[in-house]
Order: structure tokens, then C-alpha cells, then sequence
């Protein structure tokens, strides 16, 4: 079994049941890290249900009997979800988030929960609570993050596809690093609703897969408009498959000098600069353009960022659920050490960030400050959007790190997001493939930017580039 369509398909022509795959998956050992919980009980119950429905020549959803796993800071009914914090330890959700919900009206086998770092605040999953992933390719190495253990689970071969969720890149990171596609939809294209929330103004979820076409049939399943989440957009929803093979002729692909950055890794930037003369040879017209506000997105993301997350997280205060401390007498002590014992040191840092840039007296200086340039990043894609139709660049500048290279250095660390995070400060379609790989055999990935709403073109760009260039990046 490799990808979510070739099971579809061999589910269809009764080569295999679900209960069989489903079964086969669970047996794999997790030798990268890449679930906190896998929910053999639920998972094997679900593939039942979905043979039964095939057996009978019931009505089947587009997933029917597709094992998916997610980043585990989805809301899973029932089944623990701790968002990668010692604070949400054993926390049991008395709800489904949309996309669980869904994913299983579509008829998917939820396999469990997959690590991260926590709340989703970090770029190797080395910040979760409870354990390190590893990058299959290389397991001394990060398997990038946050949403490390979706794309190290679907790498590892251990699930068909994944979600994550992605605030300034961990979608796409992930993705890159460990051979993946993975799709960051626009802003307002996904419900975010029982997601548990960090930077809202930036969240979105998407889907990691090994193809273009497994991560379209994953973004069919999840999006689509949702009154529970006020941000979600009333648009249409999209058959993402049907145009996947129009080709690129004619297509107008920018290079934006700004994304080429200072530093990067010279096989990142030449297998990123090949793959775009790739494109130009099956027709599309490939141009260098500039994004001249780019400098400014790291610094206004990781003051936007923290402001959200210092709000987003005050609900944490041990009262109602997660981490309560004990033989504390006074409320404001119960807030203190819950939240003092409960949460890891970059979450800590990160609030304590934005709490300082929202205070009084600083908060026009940086947050209001800081979302006036978000709107001139805006507005530089935009205009971009005039003249061409995706703007391509690496995602990450450079290989997968080693594991516990970068943790001392958080700025280190936040430099690493300086290509995927634009896309979320502009709210746009975001999607990264794989385009080769390192002497060393490690993955490298590029990343295609569209118009908001726009994923149509990104898709169909992205699986015209897989097909010409027909790597098969597999784990050693
Ligand atoms: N690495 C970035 C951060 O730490 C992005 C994380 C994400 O997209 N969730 O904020």
C-alpha cells in the first residue's frame, strides 16, 4: 500500500479490506516517534464498519476505509488530544473538531495522534512534551515541525496521509523534509474549529500526502464552509482532482528574488532553480520578480504570532481542565503554578513575548505596528498576483537539522520559518513537494504560492512538476 488514491483504488477492486490495511498499519512498529497515541481499538472498529458498508453496496464516502492519522491538536471525541503539552496531558475532548468530523463522514479510519511540537509553537517537534520524532530518511535528524509526527508517520509509511496544521509553515516544512506533499489552504478555506488555537489570524489546517493527488482527495474531505468557525469562507467547494492535468502551459511562475535567500543551502537552491527550468520546459513562462517587504515577514510574524498565542492561551488556568496543581490555596496561585508546571520553555517564552508586546504603552509600537507591515507583505503579493500566477521558492533554506543541533538557539530556530511564514501573514494557498534530494539522501522540497483560493492552480502546477520529475524519495 503506498498513497491514499492507490488504496482507494485497491480497496474498490477488493484486493485488500480495510480491516487488512488497517491492521497491517497498527502492527508496524513507530520507529521514528511519529504518534503520541494510536487508537488501535477505534481505528479497527471504524475499518469494520467501512467493510460492512462495501459488503452491503452501502453509499461510500470518498475516504471509505483510508487510514489517516492527525496532528494532535485536533479535537478527537473521546480519544485523548494534548496539543504536545504536559498541560492537556490525558485531556479528553467531549467533541469532534470539523475536520475529524469530516474526515469521518468521508468515511476515513482515524489511526491516532500524531507529535508535535507543543501548541504548535516550533519547527522540529523537539518542543512536544512527550517525546522526539525522527526523520525517516535520517534518524538522527528532525523530521521538521511542528507538524513533525504527521509527516514522519505518512514518510514511515505507518498511514495512507495526515493532517497538520500549519501558522508559519508546519505543514509545509514537514512536508519537505521528510519527502511529502503538504498543503496549506487559504486562510478561511479549512475550519479551524476544535483546533486548539495558537496564533488565529494565522492557523489553518491542511493535509500531508505522498502525492498531489492524495493531498487534493484530502482537501476535498476537509474544507468547505462552517458556521462554527467565524473566519471560515462561504466559497464554493472544489472537485480538486478534475484539473489536476491541464499542464502549465502558458503558466506565469515568479521567482522572487527576496525568497532566494542569503545562506541557503546551494543543493536546496539549485534542485529548487532545476525543478523551475523543469517547468519552463513544459511550457510555463518563468520570471524573476521582487517581494520587497520580505525582510520584515520573520519579524512581524514572531510579533504577531506570540501576541495571539499569550491571548489564545490564557484559557489554560487550571480551573476547568488540564494541568490542575495541587495544595495551591489562592486562585491567583492556582493560575500561576498550573500554568508554571504545565507549560514547556519556548510556550512560556512565547507568551511571555506577547503579553510584553500587547501591554500598554508597547502595543502600538509592535503589534499595531507589526500588523501595518503585515499588510504591505499583502500587499506585495498581490501585486506579484498581477503579473504572474504562483510565485516559487525552497521551503526551508536548508537540509533537516540534527536533532538537538538548534534547541539552545531559539532565534536559530525561528530563522529556519523565514520562506514559509509570508504565505500565512497573507493569508494565501501555501504548498510544498519534494524536488529532489541532498548527496546524503536527504529530501529537499520546494514550495509553489498561489492567489487566495487559488489551490486549483497550485495543485495542478505541483502535479504537472511530480509527473516530469517522477522522483520516488523512500526512506532507507
Ligand atoms: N515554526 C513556526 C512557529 O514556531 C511555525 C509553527 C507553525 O506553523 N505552527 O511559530
Amino acid at each position: 500500500m503506498k498513497g491514499l488514491v492507490a488504496l482507494t483504488k485497491a480497496l474498490a477492486d477488493g484486493a485488500t479490506s480495510s480491516v487488512e490495511t488497517t491492521k497491517a498499519l497498527l502492527q508496524k512498529p513507530d520507529l521514528v516517534g511519529a504518534f503520541l497515541l494510536r487508537d488501535d481499538a477505534g481505528a479497527l472498529a471504524a475499518a469494520k464498519a467501512s467493510d460492512e458498508r462495501r459488503a452491503r453496496g452501502a453509499a461510500l464516502g470518498p475516504l471509505d476505509g483510508v487510514s489517516v492519522a492527525l496532528k494532535d491538536n485536533i479535537l478527537t471525541e473521546g480519544v485523548v488530544t494534548t496539543a504536545g503539552s504536559k498541560l492537556l496531558a490525558g485531556f479528553v475532548p467531549p467533541y469532534d473538531a470539523t475536520v475529524t468530523t469530516r474526515l469521518k463522514a468521508a468515511g476515513a479510519v482515524l489511526l491516532g495522534k500524531t507529535n508535535l511540537d507543543e501548541f504548535g509553537m516550533g519547527s522540529s517537534t523537539e518542543n512536544s512534551a512527550f517525546q522526539q520524532t525522527k526523520n525517516p530518511f535520517d534518524l538522527t535528524r528532525t523530521p521538521g515541525g511542528s507538524s513533525g509526527g504527521s509527516a514522519a508517520a505518512v514518510a514511515a509509511g505507518l498511514c495512507a496521509g495526515a493532517l497538520g496544521t500549519d501558522t508559519g509553515g508546519s505543514i509545509r516544512q514537514p512536508a519537505a523534509f521528510t519527502g511529502l506533499v503538504g498543503l496549506k489552504p487559504t486562510y478561511g478555506r479549512v475550519s479551524r474549529a476544535g483546533v486548539v488555537a495558537y496564533a488565529s489570524s494565522l492557523d489553518q489546517v491542511g493535509p500531508l500526502a505522498r502525492s498531489v493527488e492524495d493531498v487534493a482527495l484530502l482537501l476535498e474531505a476537509i474544507e468547505g464552509f462552517d458556521a462554527a468557525d467565524s473566519t471560515s469562507s462561504d466559497v464554493a467547494k472544489t472537485a480538486w482532482r478534475e484539473g489536476l492535468r491541464s499542464g502549465v502551459k502558458g503558466l506565469r511562475v515568479g521567482l522572487p528574488k527576496e525568497l532566494f535567500v542569503d545562506g541557503m543551502d546551494p543543493e536546496i537552491d539549485a534542485s529548487v532553480r532545476a525543478a523551475a527550468r523543469r517547468l519552463e520546459a513544459l511550457g510555463a513562462h518563468v520570471v524573476e520578480l521582487s517581494l520587497p517587504h520580505t525582510k520584515y515577514a520573520l519579524a512581524t510574524y514572531y510579533v504577531i504570532a506570540p501576541c495571539e498565542a499569550s491571548s489564545n492561551l490564557g484559557r489554560y488556568d487550571g480551573v476547568r481542565y488540564g494541568h490542575r496543581a495541587k495544595d495551591v490555596k489562592a486562585l491567583k496561585d492556582l493560575y500561576e503554578k498550573s500554568r508554571s508546571e504545565g507549560l514547556g520553555p519556548e510556550v512560556k517564552r512565547r507568551i511571555m513575548l506577547g503579553t510584553f508586546a500587547l501591554s500598554a504603552g508597547y502595543h502600538d509600537a509592535y503589534y499595531v505596528k507589526a500588523q501595518q507591515v503585515r499588510t504591505l507583505i499583502r500587499r506585495d503579493y498581490e501585486a506579484a498576483f498581477a503579473s504572474v500566477d504562483v510565485v516559487l521558492s525552497a521551503t526551508s533554506p536548508v537540509l533537516p537539522w540534527r536533532l538537538g543541533e538548534k534547541l539552545d538557539d531559539p532565534l536559530a530556530m525561528y530563522l529556519m520559518d523565514v520562506l514559509t511564514l509570508p504565505c500565512n501573514l497573507a493569508g494565501l494557498p501555501g504548498l510544498s513537494m519534494p524536488c529532489g534530494q541532498s548527496k546524503a539522501g536527504l529530501p529537499i522540497g520546494l514550495q509553489l504560492l498561489g492567489r487566495p483560493f487559488d489551490e486549483a492552480t497550485l495543485l495542478r502546477a505541483a502535479h504537472a512538476l511530480e509527473a516530469d520529475l517522477n522522483l520516488s524519495l523512500e526512506p532507507r
